[in-house]
């Protein structure tokens, strides 16, 4: 089978690999709707999480399930489902402690794209299937289902864990795809004011969509400083940190009022210096006694949270789709839809491509 893979850091291509084996009670899927991520660009192209060699990219899928194995019981071949980012093992110590996209260590529910084979592939293995795959409703749109495996199960984790109570004033630094739907799930969390801190125009027309209340451009000076102003100096409850330079937990500290939460759901593909570290102000922290909590997080997976995603989607509280700005037909356009991911032109929020089957 063909997939598109990191062949080494700074390198992809095309590559021949053995479609996987199907375990007992896992399931081998075909790709329906694929998409590629920020965070296959911090894989590639900064080398984040180390070197990988003829690793198949990829973390982001719908599906036709082609094989499953004899144990599973809820998904048959030709059944249409939404393949979460992050497929953990639920019969971990972690996944019982209540952090199973942390299984097996540090981002071990991350398994697509950083120690197996992603879903830019032909065919590709899903462990667990009947933990690790959700049905895709009827008439849910591609462009939509899509968007679930990751941007909205990131988005909405960063708003779950800011703990934005009803009426809370929120920032979003930083309006990609996992911004656009942290702001979209600070508003089902019942946030007043939201902020979204942002230039490109075509996100911020969607973050209003999805229910940023003001617009915050680095081009009229200091955002922290903004937010500051315009809230005569109080600074606002929570802060979902979707994007930025290692330096932006500076400005994020600068602009959370004491008892907030600082809600990190940003891949730091790098830090700063040779000791590679993150800076967090000293005084703007309290000297650390602020009561500025930082929260971080990887994207919660598995079969619940995508259910869950669907009926968010499917009774109308929020359209993912209005992120997907370039849809591409054909499995053969991944590489350019994953190039254009790298290359960002500024009316790009996500691409998506279409897989004929
Ligand atoms: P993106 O690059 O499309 O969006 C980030 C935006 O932040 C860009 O528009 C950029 O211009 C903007 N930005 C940069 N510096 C800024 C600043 N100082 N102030 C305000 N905005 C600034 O990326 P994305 O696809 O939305 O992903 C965002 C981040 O989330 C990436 O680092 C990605 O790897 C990460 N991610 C994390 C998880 C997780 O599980 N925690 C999952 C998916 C993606
Ligand atoms: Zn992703």
């Amino acid at each position: 089978m063909k997939g598109l893979a990191m062949l080494r850091i700074g390198e992809i291509g095309w590559i021949e690999k053995d479609r996987p084996a199907c375990g007992p009670r896992d399931a081998i899927v075909k790709p329906l709707a694929l998409a590629p991520c920020t965070s296959d660009i911090h894989t590639v192209w900064e080398g984040a999480i180390g070197d990988r060699h003829n690793l198949i990219l990829g973390h982001e899928a719908l599906g036709i399930v082609d094989e499953v194995g004899n144990e599973v019981r809820d998904f048959k071949p030709g059944d249409r489902v939404i393949v979460p980012a992050i497929t953990p093992d639920w019969d971990s110590e972690a996944a019982q402690r209540g952090f199973p996209s942390q299984t097996g260590g540090p981002l071990g529910g991350w398994k697509f794209s950083n120690f197996k084979d992603g879903v830019f592939a032909e065919f590709f293995h899903v462990n667990l299937a009947d933990n690790n795959l959700a049905h895709l409703p009827k008439g849910m749109s591609p462009e939509a289902g899509v968007m679930l495996p990751d941007m909205l199960s990131t988005g909405f984790m960063g708003a779950e864990n800011a703990r934005i109570e009803i009426g809370a004033t929120v920032a979003v630094i930083g309006i990609g795809p996992v911004g656009l739907s942290a702001i979209a799930g600070a508003k089902l969390r019942g946030a007043g004011r939201i902020f979204a801190v942002g230039t490109r125009p075509a996100a911020v027309t969607v973050a209003k969509e999805y229910g940023a209340t003001d617009i915050i451009s680095y081009k009229d000076g200091d955002t922290a400083d903004q937010i500051l102003d315009r809230t005569g100096g109080a600074g606002v409850d929570a802060v979902i940190v979707a994007g930025g330079s290692p330096d932006i937990l500076m400005d994020a500290v600068k602009m959370a009022k004491a008892g907030s939460v600082i809600s990190n759901i940003n891949y730091f593909g790098k830090g700063v210096g040779e000791q590679d570290i993150l800076p967090i102000p000293r005084a703007g922290w309290g000297f650390g006694m602020a009561s500025k909590d930082i929260a971080t997080g990887l994207c919660p997976g598995g079969r619940v949270r995508m259910e869950r995603l669907a009926e968010v989607v499917m009774h109308g509280r929020m359209d993912p789709a209005l992120m997907a700005t370039h849809v591409f037909k054909g499995f053969d356009k991944l590489e350019e839809a994953l190039l254009l991911m790298k290359e960002k032109p500024r009316d790009l929020i996500k691409p998506v491509v279409l897989v004929e089957q």
